[in-house]
């Protein structure tokens, strides 16, 4: 096949990893910078411009649009979608994992655990909001943060309000959640690719730290997952209309707690952890999506 990856860091270990394996199974991959397209509207077929020039004929795109442009990346990814040419993650579904109150609203409708969150604007519903999902200690989270940045752990129902407060007078949203004690400090990440985990990793925080984010100090290990994990990050891409996903998880007691779906999950972390090939399992569904379109009956 001819796959094109939608990327602005051709040398990142992700696009490194995602070139080779599709060069290595021999397809024709080119490395294609989101911000370079042009979008053309006059004619009356859907078209696309690559650096100046039309764009050649590509079977399937693999977009990784990071959080900086993603108005451009999924107006372009929509083009492609026009264009007929496939692609696992389709521009609604970058858009639906990217904002996570979203997120949280089309999950809730599908009987997904998550831990239990609200979303207010008024002072005046602050404090009852907090109550309801159970009090102090609570988390406060900024609607786009990434990398642990802009998740809160507030300790006490006055400091957790004054937090939203201060948020909100500077114009931020913020989603309020329960603080999932008994995962510790833990969470797991798990790769979907098409209708299976083809990996799964459990981070751990550093030292009193409460994110297990890599950038923020955290650890990681391989992690074997019960069915039931396996199937709560399945269905979550699915339901977000992603075909490549990380999901991320909290171990509750009542089983997982989805927290966050992301359409452009990184491969380093989760290959070193689990010495897997997960951009070789990656550009093998695409492949097998090209080859036998029928099977996927979401996209056609
Ligand atoms: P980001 O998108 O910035 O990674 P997350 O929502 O995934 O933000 O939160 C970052 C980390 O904080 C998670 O990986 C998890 O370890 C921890 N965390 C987030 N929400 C909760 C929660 N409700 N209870 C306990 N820990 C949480």
């Amino acid at each position: 096949m001819k796959l094109a990856i939608l990327s602005r860091a051709p040398r990142a270990y992700s696009t490194q990893r995602l070139r080779t394996a599709a060069l290595d199974r021999g397809h024709q991959v080119r490395v294609l910078n989101t911000l370079r397209f042009a979008i053309d509207l006059s004619g009356p077929e859907p078209d696309l411009q690559f650096r100046g020039r039309p764009i050649s004929d590509y079977d399937a795109i693999l977009p990784r649009i990071g959080s900086s442009i993603t108005y451009f990346g999924t107006a372009v990814v929509r083009q492609f979608e026009q264009m007929d040419v496939y692609t696992p993650n389709i521009a609604n579904g970058i858009s639906n994992a990217r904002d996570k109150l979203r997120a949280a609203q089309i999950l809730s409708r599908h009987n997904i655990g998550m831990p239990a969150t609200t979303f207010v604007r008024n002072r005046a519903d602050v404090m009852p909001a907090i109550e309801r999902v159970g009090g102090a200690p609570v988390v406060i989270k900024l609607l786009e943060g990434t990398q642990g940045i802009g998740v809160i752990l507030a300790p006490e129902i006055k400091i957790a309000e004054a937090i939203i407060e201060t948020l909100h007078s500077t114009n931020q949203n913020v989603l309020i959640q329960s603080f999932v004690s008994e995962s510790k400090g833990r969470d797991i990440r798990a790769l979907v690719v098409g209708d299976r985990v083809v990996a799964a990793m459990r981070r751990r925080a550093k030292g009193d730290e409460f994110r297990s984010n890599v950038h923020r100090g955290g650890t990681v290990e391989p992690a074997e997952l019960s069915p039931e994990y396996e199937q709560a990050a399945v269905r979550s891409a699915q339901i977000m209309g992603l075909r490549v996903a990380g999901v991320d998880m909290l171990e509750g007691n009542e089983g997982p707690l989805v927290m966050e779906v992301n359409s452009s999950p990184g491969l380093e972390g989760i290959e070193m952890a689990t010495k897997l090939d997960v951009a070789g399992a990656i550009v093998d569904y695409i492949a097998g999506q090209v080859a036998f379109p029928e099977i996927d009956v979401r996209q056609r």
